[in-house]
């Protein structure tokens, strides 16, 4: 990443980890958001809303 980047951690290139601080326990609602290396557009998210209904979800609108 960048400069002005996210506050997301980055492990690995390409993966994400996002966490909803907005719940009571964040470590169960951590997913990982994969993206594109080249043209950085998100690929997936672990979580249900995306993996059941392939749905553009949160987590992936927080990386926007
Ligand atoms: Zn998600």
């Amino acid at each position: 990443m960048g400069p002005g980047g996210h506050n997301q951690t980055n492990e690995s290139p390409g993966l994400i980890e996002v966490t909803n601080e907005s719940h009571k326990n964040p470590a169960e609602h951590q997913y990982t958001v994969s993206i594109d290396d080249v043209t950085e557009d998100l690929m997936a998210c672990t979580c249900p809303h995306h993996v059941d209904r392939n749905a553009y979800c949160t987590h992936m609108a927080v990386l926007r």
